[in-house]
């Protein structure tokens, strides 16, 4: 039986230990350093079909319906004057039973952790250090060193373990943009709606069938060094209050008093993809490769990443990472291109933008290469 750890209990790591789970051939401890897996926050996350598809082999098709919300459509607005421009229909690219989804981010991390036997992961841990010698030698931050025949980091974006592995100091990129979060009730579209204006975006969807939605705006932002090496400015009242007003004064959408639990953060992306020579030791999900926000497809492609190390590992391959890159520089060059076009400042570019928008959501063959690719295959 093969011994496996996994560093960090987020999407990737839970999902690959859920594949685990499945399976008689490996015994496998998940290493956490949060003391607790609080699971209740309502903030939002988009699933496309691609991980749908990856979800329901591990029993995702069983989740309460009334816990989800399978959206149509994604409706493009202008944020200044609540227009609406044109809009996708997404549910081109849905199977009978797969459908693009939309639900707490609480939802989809309880259904991962409910499978996974408690015992297995080990709370309050970091990795500290790791040999080589025959097996893989770790030691934690909780002074046991134990044997492991596999290592899978899924910490994060912030991959401390990464450091410790690739034996540099790895940092991720600020991208000179902020994340702005809330959740709101009885909004009046059920469907993903994106305002797009200078300099931001944001979008709202339902994340339930109880009239709960998400709120996530991306705002370009210039933060100095000296904030961002601050771990108290994501509680910085002033700063949150300035950039909410500031939203609020650039669109005629009413967002002002409706929305609830506002939190911001800088937003980070991976600088490059980097890996490990030990031929055991593996990045998924974040760790290997954070994306901009601006395609939603971080947790698909952690799920992604997670469900073909699973394939290799069980049969006994080596090609990896020849297998994802490909795919994540599309997701990646992707997201940056919706974040620029979603961004234009100039008036004269951006109604130049909203006319392509129109022709090119009505262009089947752009939406199966454009969204498709990623979506269905
Ligand atoms: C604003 C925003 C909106 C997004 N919206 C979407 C969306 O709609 N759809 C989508 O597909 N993706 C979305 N994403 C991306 C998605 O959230 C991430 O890609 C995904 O959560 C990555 O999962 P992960 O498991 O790799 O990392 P994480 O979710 O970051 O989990 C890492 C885990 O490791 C733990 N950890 C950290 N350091 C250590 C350590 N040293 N030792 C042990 N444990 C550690 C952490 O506590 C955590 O539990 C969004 C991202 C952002 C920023």
């Amino acid at each position: 039986m093969k011994k496996i750890a996994i560093i960090g209990a987020g999407i990737s790591g839970m999902y690959f230990a859920n594949l685990l789970q499945k399976s008689s051939d490996f015994d496998f401890t998940i290493f956490e350093k949060r003391s607790l897996l609080y699971m209740k926050n309502g903030y939002g996350i988009q699933l496309s079909v691609n991980s749908i598809k990856l979800l329901n082999q591990i029993g995702f098709n069983k989740i309460d319906k009334k816990e989800i919300f399978n959206p149509n459509k994604v409706i493009f607005f202008n944020a200044k004057n609540n227009q609406k421009i044109c809009d996708i229909d997404i549910s081109r690219f849905n199977y009978e039973d797969n459908q693009y989804t939309t639900l707490k981010r609480s939802t989809l991390l309880n259904f991962l952790l409910n499978n996974i036997p408690k015992e297995k992961i080990k709370l309050n841990t970091e990795l500290k250090n790791l040999t080589y010698d025959n097996k893989l030698k770790l030691s934690f931050s909780s002074n046991v060193t134990e044997d492991f025949d596999y290592l899978i980091i899924s910490d994060g974006v912030f991959s401390k373990s990464k450091t410790i592995i690739l034996n540099k100091n790895i940092k991720p990129k600020y991208f000179k943009s902020i994340a702005l979060r809330g959740n709101l009730r009885n909004y009046p579209n059920e469907d993903i709606s994106l305002y797009l204006g200078s300099k931001f975006h944001f979008v709202i969807y339902p994340v339930n069938k109880s009239d709960e939605f998400n709120f996530i705006a991306i705002i370009r932002k210039h933060l100095t060094n000296h904030q961002l090496s601050d771990e108290n400015l994501y509680n910085d009242k002033n700063l949150l209050k300035s950039i909410t007003q500031e939203l609020y004064k650039k669109t005629t959408l009413e967002l002002e008093g409706k929305l609830e639990n506002i939190k911001f953060f800088p937003l980070y992306i991976s600088e490059k993809l980097e890996i490990s020579d030990n031929k055991n030791v593996f990045f998924i999900g974040d760790a290997l490769f954070a994306t901009p926000p601006s395609f939603a497809q971080g947790a698909s492609q952690s799920i992604e990443t997670a469900k073909e190390l699973f394939d290799q590992i069980e049969n006994n391959k080596n090609d990896f990472y020849e297998k994802i890159i490909k795919r994540l520089n599309s997701v990646s060059w992707r997201s940056k291109l919706n974040y620029f076009s979603f961004h234009l400042s100039n008036p004269i570019v951006s109604s130049f933008r909203n006319s392509i928008l129109k022709i090119l959501v009505k262009n089947n063959k752009f939406l199966d290469s454009y969204l498709g690719n990623i979506y269905r295959d």
